[in-house]
């Protein structure tokens, strides 16, 4: 597929029988979406294995990524599938175990009552229910006033967008599922409701400790993720921009900018970043999207994130082919034809410690603008330059050689990549003729097409990028 911006879906009951999942894969899903809020680890095992083994069957890379669901704060059960709360009224919140009735309901974050203050907002059910509190007797119980009522049902999400939370980011089932995760060497972990860098460089910490190399995601959707955001962003290796939290727990009207504020710091660093949540909403029923939506997917393309996101479109929705078959459709005519997404020209800083690979990278994209190559290769064994070469956007394709099987899927999430397996390192005269006449022959490259290759000389030493070439397809 020739597009350059990323395709995540979320895999659930709609989605997880192989003949479905090989037909989304070959529409065009780039990263499968495990989302840990659900399902049982008997669940996300058999999805893993079906994914892997489809893989080897169409011979090229997919991503996975395990989301875990971070401290999510939930309400009990409620009794009778559901009771009214009426504005003015009061609610107590418990963290004893009730059975929810409109007076009082359990609440799963063991210390609301020591953490909450008077006049802070309590949001439930993506703040449809809007409430205030009142009091605390420190201890169990919280007394709310509703501001704004309607039906509360049983194990809806809780945002307290103004509470400093004291529970810890990383949580026992977290931790659980992180094991889970690693133990299968999944691509990519997001952790939600990230609140500080802290909480990255602690599962970051627990990953190396495993001696895996599972990259994270930090999930932005707290307002004091915003806060920390750049140190955030130095600390990850990918960004979420998590919609549907994050315009809860801050004025919806805030989060368009700070997407795209998010999307260029990323960018910035070189780090991969995903738009999620309600692109295609509608088609969780329908057959086709809103035109509002198929703005907001063709934004998020010029906004130049790496990946756009499904959750419920293909998790649950009823037509999760049409999904990926619309997304395509959009993404493509976004990068046909706005020229403003391409040739980022972000310079190298002359101390940093890449400095001489930097610049090779920002070269190479600079010179293919000018001479309208029509490919950047690159060879790597961590993905640096994978990273690099994308962060600039060239509009010349990117085709990233490696022998390191892993990096191969964990790079399908990143912008304009494509991945080849390679490791005949003889020499680096020898590897770019090799992979000359490949790309030729599988019709990458036609005669006469310029080409630009980056590679660290001698090759076999498997050092840093330093060197550029520019030569023609013969
Ligand atoms: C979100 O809140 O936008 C998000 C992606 O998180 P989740 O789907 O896990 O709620």
């Amino acid at each position: 597929m020739k597009r350059r911006t990323k395709v995540v879906a979320t895999i659930g009951p709609a989605s997880s029988s192989k003949e479905m999942l090989k037909n989304l894969i070959q529409e065009g899903v780039d990263v499968c979406r495990l989302n840990f809020s659900h399902g049982s680890h008997e669940d996300h095992i058999k999805v893993i294995k079906t994914i892997r083994e489809i893989i080897s069957e169409i011979n090229y890379p997919i991503a996975i990524l395990a989301d875990l669901q971070g401290p999510k704060i939930r309400v009990g059960t409620v009794k009778d599938n559901g009771v009214e709360l009426v504005e003015g009224k009061e609610l107590i919140m418990t963290t004893q175990k009730v059975e929810g009735t409109a007076k009082k309901v359990s609440i799963t974050y063991e210390t609301f009552p020591q953490d909450v203050k008077a006049g802070e907002k309590v949001l439930v059910d993506d703040g449809k229910l809007v409430l205030e509190v009142v009091s605390s007797n420190y201890k169990d119980e919280v007394v709310l006033k509703v501001l704004h009522g309607g039906i509360l049902s049983s194990k809806k999400g809780v945002n307290l967008p103004n509470t400093s939370i004291s529970q810890p980011s990383l949580t026992a089932k977290d931790r659980k599922d992180l094991e889970l995760a690693l133990q299968y060497d999944i691509d990519w972990v997001a952790l939600s409701f990230v609140r500080s860098a802290r909480d990255i460089i602690e599962l970051k910490h627990l990953i190396k400790n495993s001696g895996k190399s599972t990259r994270v995601i930090a999930k932005i959707e707290k307002p004091e993720a915003i806060d920390d955001l750049d140190d955030i962003i130095k600390q990850t290796d990918g960004i979420m921009v998590a919609r549907g939290d994050l315009g809860v727990e801050i004025p919806m009207e805030n989060v368009p900018l700070i997407q795209k504020q998010i999307i260029n710091k990323s960018i910035e660093h070189a780090k991969p970043v995903i738009v999620a949540t309600q692109m295609m909403e509608s088609m969780i029923e329908n057959i086709s999207p809103t035109r509002a939506e198929v703005n907001d997917v063709a934004n998020a393309v010029m906004d130049g994130a790496d990946a756009v996101m499904l959750s419920g479109e293909t998790s649950v929705g009823k037509h999760p082919r049409a999904v990926i078959d619309a997304m395509n459709k959009i993404i493509m005519r976004i990068e046909d034809q706005y020229e403003e997404l391409y040739s980022k020209d972000i310079e190298p800083v002359k101390n940093q410690t890449r400095f001489i690979t930097d610049s090779i990278c920002f070269d190479a994209c600079r010179l293919s603008k000018r001479v309208g190559a029509k490919a950047i290769v690159t060879m790597t064994n961590s993905g640096y330059t994978a990273f690099k070469i994308s962060s600039q956007r060239p509009k010349a394709r990117i085709f990233v050689y490696s022998g390191n099987k892993k990096l191969l899927t964990t790079l399908s999430l990143v912008w304009g990549v494509k991945t080849f397996f390679y490791d005949k390192m003889v020499s680096t005269d020898h590897t770019i003729e090799d992979i000359k006449y490949m790309l030729k022959k599988e019709g990458y490259l036609a005669q006469g097409d310029l080409i630009i290759n980056t590679a660290s000389m001698p090759i076999e030493e498997l050092g840093s990028t330093n060197m550029l070439k520019l030569s023609s397809i013969d």
